[in-house]
Formats: structure tokens, C-alpha cells, sequence
């Protein structure tokens, strides 16, 4: 996708500075002030605003000074027209609306909590529940799945499958953990504290489901 990036600007403020004498041709009351608001624009839509310039103009001598160049006298008087001056709310127009729509986003998020409940704790132990088992590091090498069956109030029974490989799904979760568990060893228990230990603390069974 083709983005058309660029800068706008804003003549925000015009305004003489009648006690001050131009530094070149030394008239005084001959000196204005243009503050220019600048902005980022995509597809000529404004999305960020850049800032403020103020450059002074001589009326007699044409003398122009962009910021930086003006000597220490026209300082304060420019930075008070330049204070005046306000960037024009349209330069915000694209923050406004990302603003707006991340507003949204959270607000919808904390409704969505609040409607579905809190995300499950993976230290509270649930019948069904489902851990991915790491055994190295990397996504890719082997791993197992364990699955809670029953939980008394100190400890976590669970099955366990053998080595699995390969993409974990919904599906090949539900058939590894009917086909792959073995008749003894396949069956273990923690108690609680060491399943909390195991689930939140190392880390090492992450909620799969
Ligand atoms: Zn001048």
C-alpha cells in the first residue's frame, strides 16, 4: 500500500511588534511576526502536529529570521505572540480519532471482562483444565500436555501425555490427551502448592486452555 507522507503548516498568528527596531536596517515598528503551526500529513489528512515556528519580517528592509536567527531582543516578544497563538484543533483530527478508538478498545475490553468474568487463574486448579508442559527451550522442540482430573484441597491429580511434536491445536490437544497418556505413568499428583508452584511461579505448565 502506497502512503503519501508529508508536512502541512498554519499561519496561526500575524502580528506587528511596534517597539521593536529591525537589527538590519534599524527602523523600528516595522517588524512582524508569523507564527506557523506545522503538521505531519498522510493522504493530506493531518495526523501530527510538529510545533510552532514564529519567523519575523522587516516591512522596510525585508529582512527575515527564521527561529534561531533572531537576535536576543526579539525574543520575549516573539515567544509571546508565539504563546498566543493557537494550533488549529484540525491538526489533532487523526489523533483525536486514534485517541477515540483506543478509548473504545479499553472500554470494550473492561466490559469484556466484566461480562465473560476474570481470566482464569492457572493457580487455582480446575477439573479439565488443560498445561502445555515445556521440556526445553524453544517453541519447537518436544513437549507435553497435562490435563487436571481431580482436585481435593491439597492436592492436583492430573494425566500427562508422552512426548508430543508438532503443532499443538484444540483438536490434536483433545486426541493426544485420549491416545498419548500412559496406563501408569500417565496418571501423577502435586500437591497444591507445588502445582502453584509449577503453574505461576517457574512457569514451566502454562495454561493451555
Ligand atoms: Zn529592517
Amino acid at each position: 500500500m502506497l502512503f503519501l507522507f508529508g508536512t502541512g503548516s498554519t499561519v496561526t498568528a500575524s502580528e506587528p511588534l511596534p517597539n521593536l527596531t529591525c537589527q538590519y536596517c534599524q527602523t523600528t515598528g516595522n517588524l512582524v511576526v508569523h507564527v506557523v503551526a506545522r503538521y505531519v500529513q498522510v493522504f493530506f489528512i493531518p495526523v501530527l502536529p510538529l510545533g510552532k515556528a514564529a519567523t519575523t519580517v522587516c516591512g522596510h528592509c525585508r529582512q527575515t529570521l527564521r527561529p534561531g536567527e533572531q537576535p536576543a531582543a526579539y525574543l520575549a516578544p516573539v515567544a509571546a505572540v508565539a504563546a498566543r497563538a493557537k494550533t488549529p484543533f484540525w491538526h489533532y483530527a487523526l489523533l483525536a480519532v486514534f485517541g477515540a478508538g483506543l478509548a473504545f478498545a479499553m472500554l470494550s475490553a473492561v466490559v469484556g471482562r466484566i461480562r465473560n468474568g476474570p481470566a482464569p487463574d492457572p493457580a487455582v486448579p480446575v477439573v479439565g483444565q488443560r498445561f502445555k508442559m515445556k521440556l526445553d527451550e524453544g517453541e519447537l522442540g518436544p513437549y507435553a500436555l497435562a490435563e487436571i482430573e481431580r482436585v481435593t484441597a491439597d492436592t492436583v491429580y492430573y494425566r500427562t501425555t508422552g512426548l508430543l511434536r508438532g503443532p499443538l491445536t484444540p483438536a490434536t490437544a483433545t486426541v493426544a490427551l485420549r491416545d498419548s497418556i500412559a496406563p501408569v505413568t500417565g496418571h501423577a499428583r502435586y500437591p497444591v502448592a507445588m502445582w502453584h508452584f509449577l503453574t505461576t511461579g517457574e512457569g514451566r505448565f502454562r495454561l493451555y486452555k
